[in-house]
């Protein structure tokens, strides 16, 4: 068998994958506002001199999604490598490298979006590149998609699930930071927006009113007792709630007449959205029959479903040898705490793992850097996945 093309990828191509996390890093993306067009331009000039096809999508103001390809042959379904542009902002703490610098330090590379996501970004781009100059031509397409707005809505995921962006595809791999293992679970989300409408009155004659403050509370404690039904999962731990904002009231003696709470629950694949939200509907309206004068509305913000894939489909089983082959070394295969955009593609039951670079725990932390090895392996490995499953 002739030597697989990822064993040849050369240090100056890994270098390549260095420089353009880079310069993703310095052309600041941070969510909100976003400002995903530099990364898009940046990332489609560089794929072009490398020989790879590159076009924006308009989603949103100058926010565009990013397509990248290396044309197969039409013998397969095309891999999707998926990763998203934005970043969260850098936050309030002092950081020991400027965020948005790049810097090359103790053999990591610093900034935000080092690890979530620009570093698997650039890997994954590298990768196709480095195929694409030994001529190779896959047996069928290989693609980068790279969506806006991960870390706020989903945006430009939602708009690739939207416009038939996955028509064709057969497997997805989501490049955020794994530390080099296979991730082939992760928790859905639920955010809540609950307000509740009582009735005013003097703060020395409560009884004369209906207290908001209060009556979200009772609803709040009763969601974060409350265990909604679900069956443990092997690689996942279990659902959570977190009450994660609350504001209401105007003045210390008045009875309060609106509060409004944010909630984020994060939920197991055997759990069904919609009847979570009926259950605190329900549980919103029995309050509400028993206390005349309140009222409360429940929107759903976030709505993501979980990602699992079976550890034994071919996916999973493929890309570990894959990885295995690139890295010398078993990956482990593992579950996630955070969501991905593969949310949003999991209705389409297109069959995706998420494996990057980078320790996931750095991810929206100060400090966040990412190694430079495993910058390098993450090239060789994206390549070997495209190879095996492509080749
Ligand atoms: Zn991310």
């Amino acid at each position: 068998m002739a030597m697989p093309l990822f064993d040849s990828i050369t240090a100056h191509e890994t270098g390549e994958a260095v420089e353009l996390l880079q310069e993703l890093i310095r052309l600041r993306s941070v969510n909100p506002p976003g400002n995903e067009g530099d990364v898009a331009r940046a990332v489609a000039r560089r794929a072009r001199d490398w020989g790879l096809n590159a076009s924006l999508v308009p989603v949103v103001d100058d926010r565009p999604n990013l397509l990248v390809s290396l044309p197969g042959a039409g013998e397969r379904p095309a891999l999707v490598l998926s990763g998203h542009t934005d970043t969260v902002p850098p936050g309030e703490t002092p950081w020991e490298h400027d965020p948005f610098s790049g810097d090359l330090s103790d053999g990591h590379v610093w900034g935000r979006g080092a690890v979530d996501m620009k570093g698997g970004v650039a890997a994954m781009l590298v990768a196709m590149a480095a195929l694409a100059r030994r001529g190779w031509q896959p047996r069928g397409d290989l693609r980068f998609v790279g969506t806006i707005g991960e870390e706020v809505d989903c945006i430009g995921a939602e708009h690739v699930r939207d416009t038939d962006g996955l028509a064709g595809v057969g497997w997805i791999v989501i490049g955020e930071p794994s530390n080099l293992d296979i991730v082939a679970a992760h928790r859905g989300a639920v955010w809540l927006e609950i307000v509740a409408h009582g009735k005013t009155a003097h703060g020395s004659m409560p009884h004369l009113g209906v207290n908001a403050i209060l009556h979200l509370a009772e609803l709040l404690r009763w969601l974060c007792e409350r265990r909604f039904p679900y069956e443990e999962h092997p690689l996942l731990a279990p659902p959570t709630v977190n009450v994660g904002t609350i504001s209401g009231g105007v003045k210390t003696n008045v009875v309060p007449d609106r509060c409004v709470a944010t909630v984020d629950l994060r939920t197991l694949p055997s759990q069904d959205h919609a009847e979570i939200l009926r259950d605190v509907r329900d549980l919103a309206a029995e309050l509400e029959s028993t206390t005349p004068g309140l009222q409360f509305d429940v929107r759903v913000g976030n709505d993501m479903p979980a990602v699992e894939t079976p550890v034994d489909h071919p996916i999973v089983t493929e890309t570990r040898a894959a990885v295995a082959a690139a890295l010398g070394a078993e990956p482990a295969i593992r579950g996630a705490t955070y969501y991905t955009d593969g949310g949003i593609f999991a209705p389409s039951g297109i069959p995706m793992v998420i494996f990057g670079p980078g320790d996931d725990k750095l991810a929206h932390q100060p400090n966040e850097r990412v190694e430079v090895d495993h910058m390098a392996l993450a090239v060789r490995a994206y390549a070997a996945i495209a190879e095996r499953l492509l080749g």
